[in-house]
This record gives C-alpha cells, structure tokens and sequence, in this order.
C-alpha cells in the first residue's frame, strides 16, 4: 500500500462524509472583529468569554515575566522547570476556587486525562456522561478502570448505574461544569448528592464555567454552592490564557504530582503564562460588569433566535448552539453567515452527535449590541432563505 494514495483515500471518505476539517488563519489577536481572507468578520465563535485574551494589563504582565524568566521553562516541573510563576498561579487557583491546593497541567486536555488514568484504577468503575467532554472521554480509556456512560444529566440513569457498580472498588462520576457543545449546567448539587449516597467520588470538568458562572465568576461549584472531590479547569477560556488545572484537597495535589503521566512527563507552562493568567484572576475577581454583560447578552440573543423559530439549546452560559441537523446543511449554514460578515464554524460529529451538526455560537463581554444586531439580522435573513439547507 502506498502510504499517500491510503491518505487521500481516507480524506476522500470524510469529504463525502461532510465532515472534512481545514484551519482558518486570523491575521489579528483574539476580538470580535478580525480579518480573514482579507473580508471583516464577526467571531461568534470564540472561548475568550470575558474578552481578556488581548487584555493590555493581562499582556504587560506577561510581558515583564518574560523578561526576567524567559519564554520556556525548559523542564518539567518535576525536574527544572517548576519556578515561582507556577507558585503564585498554583496559589491563586486555589484561594480563587476555594480549595486547599492547585496542580498546573500544560492544558485542560491534559488535566482530566492525567486525573482520570491516575486516579481510576483497574478494578474501579468511571460513571461518565454522554455528552462530557472528548479530553474525559480520552482519560477514560487511558484508564484502566470500567467505563459506564449514563445518559445526559440524566438523575434516575446515574442512580440506576450507581446501583448496578456497587461491585467495584471506587467508583467515580465525571461530568462537565457546563457542556461545551449543548451550554446547559451540569445539576451538580444533585449528582454530589447522589453520588455521596452511593460511596461515589464526584469529578468535574469546570472549562466553560470558571470566570463565567457563580457571584464572583468562581465557575460551578460557586454556582451551586458545592465542592466535588476533584475540580479541573482550564486557563484557556474565560481566562485568555492557557493551560489546565486540577484544585482540590493537598493529598489530591501529592498524588497527581506523582502518578498523573500527562503532569510527570510534560514541559512546565511557560512562566510567563501563568503571569498572564494571576493577572486574569485578579481583573475577574475585581470586575463583574463583564460577567453580568455575559448573561444579558447571551439571553438576549437566545430570545431572539428563539422568536425567529430557531432551535436553540442552553441556559444563561455565554454557549448557544443552534441545531441545524445535517452536516451539509450546518457546513452551508455557517458559509452563509460568513457572507453576512459573521464567523461560527459549523460544529460536526464526532464532537457532536449524528444528525445534531449545529453552529456553536459564544457570545464574549467584548461584543457590543450592534455587533449582535448584525449577528440577529444575519439569522433573519437565513431563516426565510430555504437555499440555506439546502
Ligand atoms: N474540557 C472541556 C469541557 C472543554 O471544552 C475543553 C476545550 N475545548 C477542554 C476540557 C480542554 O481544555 P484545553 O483547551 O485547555 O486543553
């Protein structure tokens, strides 16, 4: 076989399938306006919630801890790389989520699959949701534990399931905060509830909420007022910045910083980043307007798209996804709104599932009521034109 012809081969089935991928290169840093192929575009796409991504006190600060540490850490941060950055990034999670400690991961992805095959071990049984994210998928068969899928936020399935695993040594429920691809609320109260009735450890993925939901934007478990045995994050959504991270009690902390692969084996965060992202707790700490702006915005456009007959899912997270079907008709969609000057790429399986291909809107603190005028009008104008779904 030759390898290139079973290459295009393959791209050949995926491009019938509707389901071919390409990049899309911005020429300017992270804002509601950029440029793409030289046309103006809206994103209403983008995970820089709160708009700090190109925050100039968020950049200067990174900037002056670069000059003094340099840009890579140069080791991991079991050998040479952990650094004072890591220290104050690591302290500032914790006082900023209310836990004891704070573990830095060089990404979200990384944090859950490094927490979920280091703490579900064989024997063990993870209780996951359908809809959780990829990266806990991918911990879940890294894991050499059992993996038992119940249905989305679905109570009565998990208890069902919890009662089914009573044989296995630990058992652990994983979730997502808020579900990146649906922006609805995992009803967290609950499944700690449930799953503390069962003996059960409780594990959430908080990506979307941190920055975003609760009084002071201290993500889910502020939302709820709860505290589940392990927290994940991550740095690069409402933070602007990157990396991931896991908060939780100081033995969670020893543990992972022994036995999590994906946190032994990786380069530290470049020091700078972790400047960047203190700042970025700092400013959400001091600064709700942001926050508050979110959710006005985002149920405004939710009403809106609604009253046009749209489908549109989720609550007050800054996540509407409008479902759209097919992945011919979700591909067209978005290239129509791109002639209406609005960028949101159409989101596809495997991300979501078949026959539910949607356009994944955010909505950012950055975005101003004209912008999202344009954006309404532009699902105006789509919504008489059949040519759309065609
Ligand atoms: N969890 C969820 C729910 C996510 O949406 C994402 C990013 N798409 C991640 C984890 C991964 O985070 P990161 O981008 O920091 O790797």
């Amino acid at each position: 076989m030759v390898f290139n012809s079973w290459l295009t081969e393959r791209i050949h089935q995926i491009k019938d399938q509707n389901l071919y991928r390409e990049l899309t290169v911005m020429t300017s840093g992270p804002a509601p306006k950029v440029t793409i192929n030289s046309q103006n575009q809206l994103v209403f796409s983008s995970n820089n919630y709160l708009g700090l991504a190109a925050d100039e006190r968020i950049i200067a600060a990174s900037r002056s801890a670069a000059k003094v540490m340099g840009i890579g850490s140069s080791g991991s941060r079991l050998t040479t790389g952990s650094n004072i950055w890591h220290q104050r990034l690591e302290e500032k999670i914790a006082s900023f989520k209310q836990t004891e400690a704070a573990l830095l991961f060089s990404s979200g992805y990384l944090a859950n699959i490094g927490v979920l095959s280091s703490l579900a071990e064989k024997g063990d049984v993870i209780l996951s949701d359908e809809l959780n994210h990829a990266s806990i998928i991918d911990g879940c068969r890294l894991s050499k534990a059992k993996t038992v899928i119940y249905k989305h936020v679905h109570l009565k399935d998990l208890e069902t399931k919890l009662k089914e695993t009573q044989k296995f040594n630990k058992r652990f429920v994983v979730t997502d905060g808020v579900f990146s691809m649906d922006g609805n609320i995992a009803p967290l109260d609950q499944i700690i509830s449930l799953a503390k009735a069962y003996n059960a450890f409780v594990i959430v993925d908080d990506a979307h909420g941190t920055g975003v939901l609760g009084a002071n934007g201290r993500g889910i478990c502020e939302y709820f007022g709860v505290q589940p045995d392990v927290l994940i994050g991550t740095l690069s959504k409402a933070l602007g910045a990157e990396g991931g991270f896991v908060a939780g009690s100081y033995i969670l902390k020893n543990f992972l910083l022994n036995h999590a692969r994906s946190f032994i084996f990786q380069t530290a965060l470049p020091p700078c980043i972790c400047a960047a992202s203190v700042k970025a707790f700092s400013i959400i700490e001091e600064d709700k307007r942001r926050r508050e702006s979110l959710v006005a915005k985002s149920t405004f456009i939710r009403t809106r798209l609604r009253e046009l007959g749209y489908e549109v899912k989720g609550t007050v997270t800054p996540i509407i996804p409008i479902i759209i079907g097919g992945t011919k008709e979700a591909l067209n969609f978005s290239k129509r709104l791109r002639q209406y000057g609005i960028f949101a790429p159409a989101i596809r399986p495997p991300t979501v599932q078949e026959g539910e291909s949607r356009i994944r809107l955010t909505v950012t603190a950055e975005h101003s009521y004209e912008d999202i005028n344009q954006l309404i009008e532009a699902f105006k104008l789509l919504s008489t034109n059949d040519e759309v779904t065609k």
